[in-house]
């Protein structure tokens, strides 16, 4: 299962950067998931959830997703829009119909991470 490959990816980085900060764990990671990286944002926060039980610094780990929506530009114009417009709607610009392609990024990234040390110090990330 993709999803739960990178949620594996996630993880790892997230006691990777643990042991570097010398944490005793990791209280909040934050994670911006691309409209078009094609991640089932429930298969994944699943997938971490079962994934970070795997680890101490991880076990008790809040994710908080940032999953923006996708845009859509036209083929024909360039007009880019915040929606899909319905396959028969044409675009207000040159009139043509059903050419909207989406775009957006396709990454996975993890934005912000809150660590806590060893005797329970907060340390910033
Ligand atoms: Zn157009």
């Amino acid at each position: 299962m993709h999803e739960l490959s990178l949620a594996q990816n996630l993880i790892e980085q997230l006691v990777r950067l643990a042991a570097e900060q010398h944490a005793g764990r990791v209280v909040k990671a934050r994670v911006r998931i691309g409209p078009l990286a094609g991640v089932v944002v429930d298969s994944f926060g699943f997938g971490f959830d079962a994934v970070k039980s795997m680890f101490a610094v991880t076990c008790e780990t809040v994710l908080e997703l940032d999953c923006p929506s996708a845009g859509y530009r036209c083929l024909v114009c360039g007009r880019e829009d915040d929606q899909r417009k319905p396959a028969d709607a044409p675009c207000p610009d040159c009139g043509e119909k059903g050419k909207q392609f989406p775009v957006g990024d396709d990454e996975l990234i993890l934005l912000q991470v809150e660590l806590e040390g060893e005797d329970g110090d907060k340390i910033a990330g």
